[in-house]
């Protein structure tokens, strides 16, 4: 004679198992979620500033002298590079820029190694000024 609880069928036995995985990946997903958050909050303790990834260049205008701040941004401004010539160029930055004063359109774009080092500005209608990590 037969219990209360129905036998289980073959397809059931097949398909718990994968609910228990799914439910399982899920909740390591939210853990890992929270790690990470908790990991970059310890970091910028630790290491303040690290965890910005912005830069600024000035350039100066050679219409009428205004020095100019461009931030740079690493997540959006960065395009690799591909100049076979020079292996250590790796990261390439194009800006365009104009002044509070005057109409003139200035360009700017840098080269960057892989760890965001100036190899060399190239300018049009302006004077490079610097290129630096933004700093607190
Ligand atoms: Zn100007």
């Amino acid at each position: 004679m037969r219990g209360i609880e129905p036998p289980l069928r073959a397809w059931e036995a097949r398909v718990l198992p994968l609910n228990h995985t799914r439910i399982a990946l899920r909740r390591l997903k939210a853990i890992l979620r929270l790690t990470m958050k908790t990991v970059k909050k310890i970091i910028e303790i630790l290491f303040p500033g690290t965890q910005k990834k912005a830069f600024y260049a000035a350039v100066r205008c050679k219409d009428c002298g205004e020095e100019v701040r461009i931030r740079i941004n690493r997540s959006s401004d960065f395009q690799m590079a591909h100049d076979s010539s020079n292996p250590s160029h790796y990261f390439t930055v194009k800006k365009e820029v104009m002044g509070k004063d005057c109409f003139n359109l200035m360009g700017l774009t840098l080269a960057l190694t892989n760890n965001a080092s100036l190899l060399f500005a190239d300018v049009k209608g302006c004077e490079f000024i610097t290129f630096d990590r933004e700093r607190d």
